[in-house]
């Protein structure tokens, strides 16, 4: 047996109370209905069994997964039942194992209530396409006999617009109202995290946020300032060269830095391969988080220079001479702000962070 290998020297530091605190606060605020939340795609990348379990003890029983394997690897961390899987069972085995393992499928077409049917599935929740025309069950098929015989727990629709003031929005709540009329449930879900700013009468029973517990802000112009959530992560990654240039030098492939100035700059190892993306190549910047930084007042931040390439990026240290190799230095992600910087979405900043980090 060859010896364990030391850690990569990049991390991703989850703060499992700062989620908490997120959730709870997403809870709060979701009024008479309880929150439940999205942990698909890894948590967004943040970690799913991690999330899950910050989230099981601030008191979450309501967990959205897209695919039967992701709800499957957190059948340890929380009552299977609790685990809703998006997508649906995708075949007579998927349904089967949904069934032995006891994971609730979201039913989203005839198809799939048949699949569900003849796997001797009990429990289920239903999506009801009111007009995202993605996946879930047309209005039309909701009278549909094979949907009297599903014992639906959670009756669900997903809006297209609820980041925007759409008039949509209410074309869509008034098709799930209808929808809920017709098949009885339990409860009744269509906000996502844009969905519960729009008020309560989105809500119903269930609202399922994700990007919000993350610390991502799904609207631009949220019309309801009361609330404000943490950015529940960190990023750090080691200094991995530091070199002085002289004035006229350039930084990095494609030399599309020249320093105007002697520079000391630093070698951080984190890149595109990492989901540091090169959109940030002469925009992010990191901070030295061995500093203590007086809370009114901004850190000092050390930009980018020149391009990020795949497990490399530069960073202008002038500023901070007590910084060497094998130091750690913290990369400037909140999502907000990265969006702003990047034109890229908060959604994809989170969930393009790499396989590479220790999590
Ligand atoms: C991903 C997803 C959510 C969570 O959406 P956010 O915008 O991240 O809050 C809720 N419902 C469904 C059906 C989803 O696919």
């Amino acid at each position: 047996m060859p010896p364990e290998a030391p850690p990569p020297p990049l991390r991703l530091i989850v703060d499992s109370d700062l989620l908490g605190a997120n959730w709870t606060q997403l809870n709060r605020h979701s009024g008479a209905a309880r929150a439940g939340a999205a942990v698909k795609a890894n948590a967004y990348g943040l970690g799913a069994e991690t999330v899950t379990r910050a989230l099981a003890k601030v008191g979450c029983r309501d967990f959205f997964v897209a695919h039967s394997s992701e709800g499957a690897q957190l059948v340890s961390i929380v009552d299977a039942a609790s685990i809703s899987v998006l997508h649906g069972p995708q075949s007579a085995e998927d349904a089967a194992f949904m069934a032995a393992v006891g994971l609730r499928p979201v039913i989203n077409s005839l198809r799939q209530a048949s699949l569900w049917l003849d796997a001797g599935g009990g429990a289920c929740d239903l999506m009801v396409d009111t007009g995202i025309n993605r996946l879930g069950l047309a209005m039309g098929d909701l009278g549909d006999p094979l949907i009297g015989r599903l014992q639906v727990l959670t009756l669900m629709s997903h809006l297209a617009c609820a980041d925007e003031d759409s008039p949509m929005n209410e074309v869509q709540r008034l098709r799930w109202r209808e929808a809920c009329a017709i098949v009885p449930s339990r409860d009744q879900s269509l906000a996502n995290s844009a969905g519960i700013s729009l008020g309560p009468d989105y809500y119903g029973t269930l609202t399922r946020p994700g990007l919000s517990i993350y610390g991502g802000t799904p609207r631009n112009n949220p019309q309801d300032k009361s609330i404000w959530l943490y950015t529940p992560f960190r990023i750090e990654a080691a200094l991995i060269q530091v070199r002085e240039i002289a004035a006229g030098e350039t930084v990095g492939y494609n030399a599309t830095f020249t320093a105007s100035r002697p520079t000391r700059i630093g070698v951080v190892s984190i890149g595109y391969a990492d989901g540091y993306l090169r959109a940030w190549s002469g925009k992010g910047s990191m901070i030295n988080p061995g500093r203590w930084y007086d809370p009114r007042e901004q850190p000092l931040e050390l930009p980018v220079l020149g391009r990020v390439s795949m497990d490399m990026t530069v960073v202008d240290l002038t500023h901070e001479p007590e910084l060497h190799e094998g130091d750690w230095l913290q990369v400037l992600y909140s999502l907000p702000r990265a969006a702003g910087a990047t034109g890229l979405s908060q959604y994809e900043l989170l969930t393009t962070l790499g396989g590479r980090f220790v999590r």
